[in-house]
């Protein structure tokens, strides 16, 4: 372990006042383990045995007078930010649970019961700050052992530990998946016994864990782990019944569960965007509700890009997940993934990619790299061959943009002009002439200019204008 970053400043302030004050201080929790596993780590939480409010303060005072201290006198602690890292403060505490809420009742405690109390022995690690075994590592669950075997174990009965709150469960997944850890086998049982208690969980709470399991760098370990341990249900029901194949006279098809989980571990690979990483997640949603078989094409699942779309809407509903453009993007991904790679199996017409780039407007790149991800036969033939289709609608993809500039297409005519030069009123009559310029600027019949858009709205207005009046 590098036990430089003790030699911050902050940590000697908190040796100081320890000393001053005569009360034993520690840094624990997350930051700790983070520094074992030498991750990036911008949360410091430190236990103090007596009060966390009044420490802060000190601490603060010596850091720098004029750092703003927030502090909740309900729960007991303090929380600053300093240089770009956020310290949290303590006091140390006992915790006993009742059977509805994941809320404790809290009682001041010693060093040693705030340890027991928490989630893995690989967060149960604490650094002494005290002057007189400053960095002396406190480990009493065999945390460090933990580390070296990448176990994820909770210090106390796991039954226990998990019933009281359930949150944890999540966490453990979420651990797994974001350090690539294993359960360790009771605690696997003793989820798997207690996945129901996530009922008491609060939605927003369920996706903040889920959005870190998509964010890790192989998401699939923890979507696979909530699917085995039954967490899934109360998760996202809606992608465990992807999971499965259906044999109809001796054909299947894909298992679509581990599908999603490859596109979405493919697209880990180049993109962070957490809304791109759902929009792969929930791009195969509705394939169950969809599904068919016919004589002659075997398996479909038609019209599962536009269901799933909307089921999307539900998806974000339920789960409480933003509503505005992280949906509408979702949305619009979901309901484009097919496109890209239907484009490809015919001629790749002008008029086609202006289509489709005039619907995924900003978006079309996500889109690409989402149907790139989606490509995952186990066919490499059948891969490279997609592979490189998909190569050649980019270069067309770009080649049109370039020229026709409709990523952004706004119509060369708005319908003030057109108000203006008819001297109409605003009226359903206006959109469809609109409408008409646009379609003729996508289908290439005129350019993307105002000019030949002007010339046309001269030559077409005049009849729809009588057709509406008639
Ligand atoms: P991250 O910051 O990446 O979410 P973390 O382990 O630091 O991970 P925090 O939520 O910051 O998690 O919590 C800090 C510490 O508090 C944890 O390391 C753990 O010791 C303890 N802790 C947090 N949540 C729980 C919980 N639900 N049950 C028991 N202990 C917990
Ligand atoms: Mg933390």
């Amino acid at each position: 372990m590098n036990y430089s970053a003790l030699n911050q400043v902050f940590f000697k302030s908190c040796s100081e006042v320890s000393s001053e004050t005569n009360t034993p201080c520690y840094a624990v929790g997350g930051w700790v383990r983070d520094l074992f596993l030498e991750r990036e780590c911008k949360d410091i939480d430190v236990v103090v045995v007596g009060s966390g409010i009044e420490f802060a303060k000190e601490v603060a005072k010596k850091l720098n007078p004029k750092i703003k201290v927030n502090y909740f006198a309900n729960f007991g602690t303090a929380q600053f930010v300093y240089d770009g890292i956020d310290y949290e403060f303590v006091g140390a505490r006992k915790e006993s649970y009742q059977r509805d809420s994941r809320n404790p009742i809290i009682e001041n405690g010693t060093i040693e019961d705030d340890i027991a109390r928490r989630d893995f022995t690989i967060n149960s690690l604490a650094i002494s700050l005290n002057a007189s075994n400053f960095g002396e590592l406190l480990d009493l669950h065999g945390g460090s052992a933990d580390l070296e075997k990448k176990i994820l174990r909770t210090p106390q009965d796991p039954d226990i530990t998990y019933s009281d709150d359930p949150l944890r469960m999540l966490r453990a997944v979420r651990f797994a998946s974001q350090l690539n850890f294993k359960i360790e086998e009771k605690s696997f049982e003793a989820i798997s016994r207690n996945s129901n208690r996530l009922e008491i969980i609060s939605k927003e709470r369920i996706h903040s864990e889920l959005n870190k399991i998509l964010l890790s760098p192989k998401p699939s370990i923890g979507l696979d782990l909530l699917y085995k341990t039954g967490l899934l249900d109360y998760v996202l029901p809606e992608l465990k019944l992807l999971h499965g194949v259906e044999l109809y006279k001796g054909k299947g098809h894909k298992d679509n569960f581990y599908h999603t989980l490859q596109v979405v571990d493919n697209l880990a690979e180049k993109s962070d965007n957490l809304w791109l990483r759902w929009a792969a997640l929930l791009h195969d949603i509705a394939k169950p509700q969809t599904k068919s078989f016919s004589e002659e094409n075997g398996w479909s699942f038609h019209g599962h890009e536009v269901l799933g779309s909307k089921m999307a809407v539900s998806i974000f509903k339920t789960l409480k997940l933003p509503l505005d453009q992280p949906l509408q993007y979702v949305r619009k991904l979901i309901f484009l993934h097919l496109r890209p790679i239907a484009l490809t199996k015919e001629e790749i017409t002008d008029s086609a990619v202006r289509r489709l780039l005039f619907e995924a407007g900003d978006d079309i790149d996500d889109l690409l790299l989402l149907c790139q991800s989606d490509i995952t036969s186990k066919n490499e033939a059948k891969v490279a061959r997609y592979l490189e289709n998909l190569e050649k609608l980019k270069l067309k993809i770009k080649e049109v943009e370039e020229r026709d500039h409709i990523k952004n297409f706004q119509p060369p005519i708005t319908g003030e002009m057109i108000m203006k030069t008819y001297n109409l009123k605003p009226s359903r009559v206006i959109g469809d002439i609109k409408n008409h310029i646009k379609e003729a600027i996508l289908d290439g019949v005129i350019r993307n200019d105002y000019d030949e858009a002007f010339a046309l709205m001269l030559s077409v207005a005049p009849k729809y204008i009588t057709d509406a009046q008639s």
